[in-house]
């Protein structure tokens, strides 16, 4: 008699299967929204937002649906998109960027993010990882064969130091991947930090992979620089983007890429393989609302500021430590100076936020799940991009928490 499908996947599991996905753990966004569910809890963990996006966006995506094309896009992207892209680049950010050679449309920037690391490593090559960092870095770049070596920033600044960098680089060094706007910190990158990275890309002839998703989510008028406008870094560089965070989308799933064509020609050649394209409909939104005026971008930053500091505000008033979110949808708080008035040092984000989702009701991320090593256990990442009901229902519930002790 045949094996039953069950029997073959079990063996399958325990022998044949890859250890780097077999073992993985479920991610902490999955993981909190999880028990949010569970304990019926507001949920501030996964990083999504209320707003249901801007409605002529979605309405383009309808009318794409409905009357266009509905069959495969050109492998590259729409041309429209594209274009867009490189329009909307040079509007924000000044770069001139050839559409055709330049620009790639990807499934999110986790496509894009893959594309890159399969694109660049070959097996023993090292990529300098930069810790707290976005879930899909380590596991990508083990799968494509890299050795990571990680850079460990520390709250409440969360800046690159030389002789960490100086640490990590070796000359085997492929890539490093760089996330700026930085999720989960909220801290935008200066000037002197692009700067001294780099000097490293060029001093190990290594290139920056550079997720650049939260680009548009700045706020208190920071600008955002792109790392590939730095002097020297347009041919080190891999910028990648996200319509999902600049439209409040973030279930689209249309991401951009940007570099030389010397390497675009390689990330064109991952693309192929791993998704070859991206649903037609929502490229067409996208290329449109990329065009939106400035105030639509100004919009969309000054709502999502009034909401983090209405939070702010008031868990300040529950009596957390905020430190400052100068972009993304995130704010943290240290848990350092209410662990020290219990008088206990042994701080503990991830039991913290057990606790809080099933006695408050409130689900939030430990930051520690975004290190792999030499973990930063003293900070708590709530998501504001949220109704005001929901943000001050959780501050009540916080404050009360808090409280109890
Ligand atoms: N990188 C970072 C830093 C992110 O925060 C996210 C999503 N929150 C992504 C990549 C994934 O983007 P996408 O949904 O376009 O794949
Ligand atoms: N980027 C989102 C966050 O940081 C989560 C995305 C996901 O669930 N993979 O919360």
């Amino acid at each position: 008699m045949a094996p039953s499908l069950k029997t073959s996947l079990s063996v399958a599991m325990t022998t044949r299967l890859n250890p780097i996905f077999a073992d993985a753990p479920t991610t902490i966004f999955e993981t909190m929204s999880r028990l949010a569910l569970q304990h019926d809890a507001i949920n501030l963990g996964q990083g999504f937002p209320d707003d249901p996006g801007p409605e002529d966006v979605r309405a383009k995506a309808a009318q794409a649906v409905v009357s266009g094309w509905n069959q495969y896009p050109p492998m590259m992207g729409l041309p429209d998109l594209r274009q867009a892209v490189a329009e909307h680049y040079k509007r924000f950010h000044k770069l001139d960027l050839d559409w055709q050679s330049e620009v790639m449309i990807t499934s999110g920037a986790t496509e894009a993010l893959a594309d890159s690391l399969l694109a660049l490593i070959e097996p023993g090559d090292e990529v300098v990882l930069f810790q707290p960092m976005y879930d899909a870095y380590l596991p990508l770049v083990q799968r494509a064969g890299g050795i990571a070596k990680f850079v460990t920033l520390r709250p409440p600044h969360w800046r690159l130091d030389e002789a960490a960098l100086e640490a990590a680089f070796s000359p085997k060094t492929k890539a490093v991947v760089f996330n700026n706007p930085l999720n989960p910190t909220a801290t935008v990158f200066t000037r002197e930090d692009l700067e001294l990275l780099g000097r490293f890309l060029v001093k190990y002839d290594a290139i920056a992979i550079c997720d650049e998703v939260w680009e548009h989510v700045l706020f208190d008028g920071l600008t955002h620089t792109p790392l590939i406008a730095m002097p020297g870094l347009r041919e080190r560089c891999i910028k990648i983007g996200s319509a999902g965070k600049i439209f409040s989308l973030t279930g689209w799933k249309v991401g951009f890429v940007c570099a030389a064509p010397q390497i675009m020609k390689v990330l064109a050649k991952a693309h192929q393989y791993v998704t070859f394209t991206t649903p037609p409909n929502l490229q067409t939104a996208v290329a449109y609302g990329l065009g939106k005026t400035d105030e639509y971008f100004a919009g969309m930053r000054q709502t999502l500021q009034t909401a983090r500091d209405r939070f702010a505000a008031g868990l300040t008033e529950a009596g957390l430590t905020v430190l400052p979110s100068k972009a993304t949808y995130f704010l943290n708080v240290d848990l350092a100076p209410i662990y020290a008035a219990k008088g206990s040092n042994a701080i503990d984000d991830a039991d913290f936020c057990t606790r809080m989702v099933e006695q408050a009701k409130v689900a939030a991320i430990p930051v520690s799940a975004f290190y792999a090593e030499d973990h930063v256990r003293s900070v708590v990442r709530f998501c504001f991009a949220k109704s005001y009901d929901k943000l001050d229902g959780a501050v009540e519930r916080i404050a009360k928490f808090v409280k109890k002790g």
